[in-house]
Formats: structure tokens, sequence, C-alpha cells
């Protein structure tokens, strides 16, 4: 007992030790931090969550914050193919910093710190969609090679250690190369996101719940060719759940 309690004096004054010469710094600005995956209190204000009151399916936020929940008018006019869209942020402040620090920078550890702040949100999720598995949006081997990493792979492998999910990973699809597609309307996309994804060999998601993990979404066009190609495979049904919303 007196080894053991000689240990644990140790291990915390060796833990106070290295506090006081690396101390934590935020992930984003460098100032000081309350933990080693965090920001500083200011950084963390700039994380937005996504308004309460959205689009029952694609979560776009309403501008008026009084309104009952309803579906958006693209949502009422032609209702997207995945159930729901489950999303913690907006895509502004700190969260957009973040993920810039990720995809154009390359600081693939600043995935931690997103984690870190989406995982009740994704636990809870996971809680109501019930999923059998989670599908990473796939890269085409091109921008793969450019940036060395998938963002949204590396994001679900965060989320399901630092919510302590047993889930399975899906990496059977691929994807075609396209030129970027940010400027274009939802119908432009999705017209040329037909035929970009598809099964490296035949595969069946008979009878499955298949949640699509993405890092963000915009016009909601890749996650609806995503999982058109699930429900083609025999998918039960698609979720979506995405780090952050764009306004
Ligand atoms: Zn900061
Ligand atoms: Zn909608």
């Amino acid at each position: 007992m007196v080894e053991l309690a000689e240990e644990s004096n140790i291990s915390s004054l060796w833990s106070s030790l290295k506090e006081s010469l690396f101390p934590p710094l935020c992930e984003l600005c460098g100032k000081g931090a309350k933990s080693f995956v965090s920001l500083c209190d200011a950084c963390q204000h700039g994380v937005l969550p996504l308004p309460k009151s959205h689009c029952l399916c694609c979560a776009q936020p309403f501008i008026s914050q009084e309104t009952r929940a309803h579906l958006c008018s693209v949502c009422l006019k032609e209702k997207p193919s995945f159930t729901k869209v489950f999303s913690p942020f907006l895509m502004e402040g700190s969260i957009q910093r973040l993920l810039h620090q990720v995809k154009f920078g390359s600081q693939i550890s600043t995935v931690q710190v997103l984690a870190q702040l989406a995982a009740p949100s994704f636990k809870k999720a996971v809680q109501e969609f019930l999923p059998d598995l989670l599908l990473p949006v796939p890269l085409s081997r091109l921008r793969l090679l450019r940036r060395s990493f998938n963002q949204s792979v590396l994001l679900s492998k965060e989320l399901l250690s630092a919510s302590s999910l047993d889930l399975d990973l899906d990496f059977s699809i691929g994807r075609r190369y396209q030129r970027p597609q940010a400027q274009k309307k939802r119908a432009d996309r999705l017209k040329a996101l037909g035929g970009a994804f598809s099964f490296r060999k035949p595969k069946s998601f008979e009878g499955l719940k298949i949640l699509i993990v993405d890092d963000v979404l915009t016009t909601g066009a890749t996650a609806e060719a995503l999982t058109r190609l699930c429900l083609k495979a025999r998918a039960r049904e698609v979720g979506v759940w995405v780090l952050a919303r764009r306004a």
C-alpha cells in the first residue's frame, strides 16, 4: 500500500511538473487552455451550435428562431432520400477555423479537438438513430493522394473513441475524382455526382441502418448521392451525421 501511495504521488508530481513545463495551449490561437485537447475561453465562445430552429430533415437553420419544427422549402419540394441530418455546429467561427486547419493546414491532431467537442452530440445521434454501420464519405484516389488523409475517416475514428462507442466502419465504397463543386447549386451538384460513388466489389447492405459521417454539409447533394447508392444496395435506412452545417 505504501508503495502504491508513493507511486501515485510521483505520478501526480510528474504531471504537475509536465504542466508547468509544457502548459496546455489552445489549438487555435496558442493561448492558455484548460486541458491538452481543448480551446481557450475566447475560442470556445466562437464555437457556434446549430440553432434549435432548423429543418427536421436537412438541418438547414431557419432565420426566425420562433418557428415550430418543420421541413424547409427544399425538403418539402423534394424530400431527400436520407432520413435526417444530425449536426452539432454551424460551419462558422472556431469550428470553421479548426476544420480549415485540418484540411488545408494538414494539422491532423486538430481532429482530436473537433471530436472532443462533437462527442456528446455524436453519441446522442447514435443512441437515437441506432446505426449498424458508420460510413465515412470517401475521397477520390487523386484527392487522397494530394491530401494524404480523409478527414471524414479520421473524424469517425476519433468520434468512436471519444464517445466510447463500438461500431464498424465501412470502406467498401470508392469515389471518382471531380473538380471542386463548391460554387454549384444543389441540383447541378447532384447531377454531377451521378455515378461518382460505387462499390469496389459488389456489396449488399441488406436490412442495415447506415449513418454517413462527413465534416460539413452544404447543399446535401453528396449525402444524397451516397444515400441513393446505399439504398440501391438494400440498406433499410440512411442517416447523416456532420460536424458542421453551412447556413
Ligand atoms: Zn484560443
Ligand atoms: Zn430541409
